[in-house]
């Protein structure tokens, strides 16, 4: 099962980065396609101007007179190319003239047929030859308002197909780079996704590994003992002790399925509406009467410091009580009779710091950076001593974070610890 979930979350990242591919590429290509028809329509609309432009001049040099010398043909008002200095000259492949009645009466370029057949306007021509295109444009000449005759003149649509093909040659070579560019991101945005999914995953499963490990030896401790109080014949005495046994592990397991419960339905933010307004010292004040007492059974001196100040804290107090009772218990637990346990209060920059310290046994260096982990404990003598899961600091930390603080621990070995919950204070905290 284990080595299945690397596997899962690789093909979950693929599958992410293909269909962000897919999606995006999609897109793309889209937009190519239709930048691709828009530039073609354009570069067109601006060839046929030109040509138009080309045909006006033409007539408009009829008109004017401008090569009426040249006239070797008897009907009056005809025009006659110049066949020099045209505009748009070096791509007119040929240029017609026409009379009103459509028979030609002067050209250069291909030989045209005597009568005008084509429709006026533009049309494009396939040249079979060459594989080539041709635009022509056919309009009548007016002088006076009156009909002189017909121009036809077509130019090489080359220029316009070069600059397509370089267009087509850039999307082709550009639009696989692009996918490519995509897919790599894709990939890498799929893996930056899975992440705090690989995490919680991991975390998950680390927890419910942990909580059944910790399940499995006080269920085993119950068999044994019930096994025992079965055995036959059995000294009365014997079985009551055996039945105690599993009552007290019974109750022990109750403890941690309530701390795990605890855990699990705590992650996360907090509740808005489970906020108060506290005013943390006399709130703290009950806390410090309850460890007074249980302090006092064990030998320890317990004494608190807080500050003169009203300080008002947005907390939920439930939660917190819960918090400060870990670090409380742990004081007491880890700290030998004759030592001190002190709770205090005081502000450092914007924060309120509640501060536990005991002169206990202290936690060794190495185990420091690793005691607010889930079911951590620094070892097992310990443990067994005092009976703990090592879900206390998890879970005061849990709480301290959703509170938006923070928790630290301090420690030296044989001398004592000190932990303290770090709470943001700032005027408005105070009504
Ligand atoms: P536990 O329930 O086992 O005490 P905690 O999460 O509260 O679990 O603490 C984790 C470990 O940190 C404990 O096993 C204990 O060894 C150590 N520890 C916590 N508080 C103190 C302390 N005040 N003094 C010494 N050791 C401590």
């Amino acid at each position: 099962m284990r080595s299945l979930i690397p596997h899962m979350f690789s093909r979950s990242r693929r599958n992410l980065a293909r269909w962000f591919t897919l999606s995006m590429g999609s897109i793309l290509v889209i937009f190519a396609t239709i930048l691709y028809f828009l530039e073609a329509k354009e570069q067109l609309r601006a060839f046929d101007q030109e040509l138009y432009n080309t045909t006006q001049l033409m007539a408009a040099g009829v008109e004017d007179g401008l090569y009426q010398e040249q006239q070797r043909i008897s009907l009056e008002d005809v025009p006659i190319l110049g066949g020099e200095a045209l505009p748009f000259d070096n791509k007119i492949i040929y240029a017609r003239w026409y009379t009103p009645k459509k028979q030609l009466l002067q050209f250069f370029g291909v030989t045209p047929s005597e009568q005008l057949n084509n429709k006026l306007g533009f049309q494009t021509i396939e040249l079979s030859d060459r594989n080539k295109q041709l635009r022509q444009l056919t309009v009548p000449v007016f002088q006076d308002k009156q009909l002189i005759g017909y121009l036809e003149i077509a130019a090489s649509l080359a220029p316009v197909e070069e600059t397509l093909w370089s267009l087509r040659l850039f999307l082709i070579v550009g639009v696989p780079i692009a996918l490519s560019l995509i897919g790599l991101t894709g990939w890498f945005l799929g893996g930056m996704a899975m992440q705090p999914i690989r995490q919680a995953y991991e975390q998950l499963q680390r927890f419910t590994a942990d909580a059944s490990h910790e399940l499995r030896t006080p269920l085993q401790a119950i068999r044994n003992n019930a096994q025992f109080a079965l055995l036959e014949p059995i000294d009365p005495s014997q079985q009551q002790s055996s039945l105690e046994n599993i009552d007290q592990i019974a109750e022990s397991m109750g403890m941690l399925i309530s701390d795990l419960l605890f855990l699990a339905r705590n992650e996360g933010q907090l509740k808005l509406e489970t906020l108060k307004l506290v005013n943390l010292v006399s709130w703290l004040e009950a806390l410090v009467e309850e460890y007074t007492h249980s302090a006092k059974a064990k030998n320890l001196e317990f004494t608190s410091q807080f500050p003169e100040q009203l300080v008002m804290l947005r907390i939920n107090p439930d939660l917190m009580w819960q918090a400060l009772t870990n670090l409380l218990s742990n004081a007491c637990r880890y700290t030998l009779s004759g030592g001190r346990v002190c709770l205090r209060v005081f502000f450092e920059s914007r924060w309120v710091v509640i501060e536990v310290q005991d002169t206990g046994i202290g936690i060794p260096e190495a185990d420091l950076p690793h005691i607010f982990e889930r079911f951590y404990r620094v070892d097992s003598v310990r443990s067994r001593h005092t009976g703990g899961f090592g879900l206390g600091l998890a879970i005061s930390q849990q709480i301290v974070q959703v509170h938006e603080g923070q928790i630290i621990a301090n420690s030296r070995l044989g001398e004592g610890s000190t932990f303290q919950i770090k709470l943001p204070f700032t005027p408005t905290s105070s009504p």
